[in-house]
């Protein structure tokens, strides 16, 4: 189920609510159900949905409602209240501050759309006045560093990598040394990835992380991957702090309740959305107007 497909669902499922003459609690429970079907449809964890079933429903009390009191706006604002929280982890991410040199490292698994992100990122921030640089750590897939060097070129951003050196935490703390010296304000280490979960990758995550010393480490996940998303990125949060997370590919066919399974697996909001393959194709991601919009 597509994105918009879910909230169209949701939508829907709070109209009709909304069209009932008397709300009461069948009516409310199958608002409900139909929100829980829908969010587990497109692949929101099944703890995850639950809880926030069970949270509304403490929420609204329908025989308390004193008369006089919109039971359906009620409603509403819990279903809203309730979308928001999952999607906010409470604690607000990392955010780099010009004229302090900041590092950010970014991590996920291989195709995630990874290397493309940390160009769109620079970009975002070059266009914001800071002088962003890439280091590319990825010495495990072939051609990586000259994916990495052809975006920064194109964006006219500092890079550093090596054709030669097959040691990433080696190139890394060189690289964040270098860039740091030119004085640029924003360095993203982009990092390795593997098809899959493997122990190789997270041990290398794990000395990366120690020997840069990150402000940041964002995961990046296509939305794509579906239920996965809470074991790919608890996995990730595992081996190195995570702090913020970008979802990749919404443009596409994806489900997008992979995010909502992201955010609780890391505790990390979610920062920015990818929206496509092109360097402008990047929205800063906030909240609740997300909600407003899967609520319509
Ligand atoms: P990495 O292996 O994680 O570094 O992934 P890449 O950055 O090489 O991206 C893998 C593929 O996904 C490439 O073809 C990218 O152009 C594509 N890609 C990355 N982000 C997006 C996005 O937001 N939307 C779309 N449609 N494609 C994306």
């Amino acid at each position: 189920m597509v994105l918009a497909e879910l909230g169209g669902r949701i939508s829907g499922a709070v109209r009709q609510m909304s069209n009932e003459i008397i709300i009461d609690d069948k009516v409310l429970n199958d608002c409900l159900n139909e929100i829980t079907r829908a969010l587990i449809q497109s692949d929101v964890q099944f703890s995850i949905v639950c809880d926030m079933q069970k949270n509304i429903k403490k929420i609204v009390k329908l025989n308390d409602v004193a008369a006089g009191h919109d039971k359906r706006k009620i409603i509403k604002q819990a279903i809203f209240g309730e979308l928001c929280r999952i999607l906010n982890p409470g604690k607000a991410s990392f955010t780099p501050r010009k004229g302090k040199t900041s590092v950010v490292m970014f991590v996920g698994l291989q195709g995630s759309g990874k290397t493309t992100t940390c160009t769109k990122y620079a970009h975002f921030h070059q266009k914001k006045g800071w002088r962003p640089a890439l280091v590319c750590t990825d010495t495990f897939r072939a051609g990586a560093f000259d994916q990495l060097k052809q975006n920064a070129a194109k964006a006219k951003i500092p890079f550093y990598g090596s054709y030669t050196e097959s040691d990433p935490v080696r190139i890394a703390v060189e690289g964040v040394e270098r860039l740091k010296k030119e004085n640029c304000d924003l360095i993203i280490v982009d990092t390795s990835g593997r098809h899959k979960q493997e122990a190789a990758l997270f041990e290398e995550m794990r000395q990366l992380s120690e020997a840069t010393k990150p402000d940041l480490v964002i995961f990046i996940m296509d939305s794509s991957i579906g239920q996965a998303a809470f074991d790919q990125a608890r996995a990730f949060n595992q081996s190195v702090a995570v702090g913020a997370v970008i979802v990749t590919k919404l443009d596409g066919h994806a489900k997008g309740g992979g995010a909502l399974s992201a955010v609780a697996a890391t505790k990390s909001p979610v920062v920015f959305v990818g929206t496509g393959e092109h360097m402008d194709e990047f929205q800063v991601f906030d909240v609740e107007p997300f909600v407003k919009r899967l609520l319509g």
